[in-house]
C-alpha cells in the first residue's frame, strides 16, 4: 500500500475522531441541562402561591362573615326581645340590624367571588402540576437517551482510537512526522485526486506530477501543498 492512502486513510480515521468528538462534546453539554423543568416548576410555585393566597383571604372573608352573624343575631334577639321599649332605642337597633345585614350580604358576594377566584387557581394548580410531570418524564427519557449516546460514542471513539494506533504503527515515521507538520496548518492534508484534478484545491494536475504520484512517492499539489493520493 503507498505511504499516500494510508496517510489518506489516517486521516479518515482522525476526521471521524474529529466529528465524533464534536458530537460527544455536543451531547455532554445537553446532559443535566433542564431549564425546561425549572421553567414549570417556576410557573406551578407562582400558582401554588396565589392559590394560598386566595385561601387566606376566603378564610378571612368567612370570619368575617361569622363575626357579622353572631353581631346581628345578638342585636336581632335584643331588638325583638320585647325588653326595649323606647321607639327611638328600638329605631337605632333597627338600624344596626339593616347596617348589618347589608354588610353581610356584601361580605357574603365577595366570599363567593373568592371561591370561584380559588376553584379557577385550584383547577390552574393542578393543570401545571401534570405539565410538570410531563415534562420531567420527557425529561428524564432525554437524558437518559443522551446517557445512552455518551457510552455509544465513546465505544466509537475508542474503536476509532485504536484503529489509528494501528495506522500509526504502520506507516513510515518521517511521513507520519510530516503528515503532522502539514496538518499544523490544515485539517485535510491529504487530498484524493480525480480525473487529474487535485480534490483539495480543484486545480488540474500536471503530468509529470501525476505520474510521480502514480509510481507511489510522496508527491504535494504544487497548488495547495497537499499530499496527492490516487486512489
Ligand atoms: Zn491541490
Amino acid at each position: 500500500m503507498s505511504i499516500a492512502k494510508q496517510l489518506y486513510q489516517l486521516q479518515e480515521v482522525e476526521l471521524e475522531i474529529a466529528s465524533n468528538e464534536q458530537a460527544l462534546k455536543q451531547i455532554a453539554s445537553q446532559l443535566g441541562e433542564n431549564q425546561a423543568v425549572v421553567k414549570v416548576q417556576a410557573k406551578l410555585t407562582l400558582e401554588q402561591q396565589r392559590l394560598e393566597e386566595l385561601e387566606r383571604q376566603q378564610h378571612s372573608a368567612e370570619w368575617e362573615i361569622d363575626d357579622i352573624m353572631s353581631k346581628l343575631s345578638t342585636t336581632e334577639e335584643e331588638l325583638y326581645s320585647g325588653k326595649i321599649k323606647n321607639p327611638k332605642e328600638l329605631t337605632s337597633l333597627q338600624h344596626e340590624v339593616d347596617g348589618l345585614r347589608v354588610k353581610r350580604d356584601q361580605l357574603e358576594d365577595k366570599a363567593l367571588e373568592i371561591m370561584d377566584q380559588v376553584e379557577l387557581a385550584t383547577a390552574s394548580v393542578s393543570a401545571i402540576s401534570s405539565e410538570l410531570k410531563t415534562v420531567e418524564t420527557e425529561w428524564h427519557r432525554q437524558q437518559q437517551q443522551l446517557s445512552t449516546d455518551v457510552e455509544q460514542l465513546k465505544a466509537i471513539l475508542s474503536d476509532l482510537e485504536h484503529k489509528r494506533q494501528l495506522l500509526l504503527a504502520k506507516i513510515d515515521p518521517e511521513a507520519v512526522e510530516f503528515y503532522y507538520q502539514l496538518k499544523k496548518q490544515k485539517t485535510q492534508v491529504v487530498a484524493e485526486v480525480e480525473q487529474g484534478i487535485c480534490r483539495g484545491c480543484r486545480i488540474s494536475l500536471p503530468t509529470a506530477e501525476l505520474q510521480r504520484a502514480r509510481s507511489g512517492n510522496l508527491v504535494q499539489c504544487s497548488s495547495c501543498r497537499r499530499i496527492l493520493f490516487l486512489a
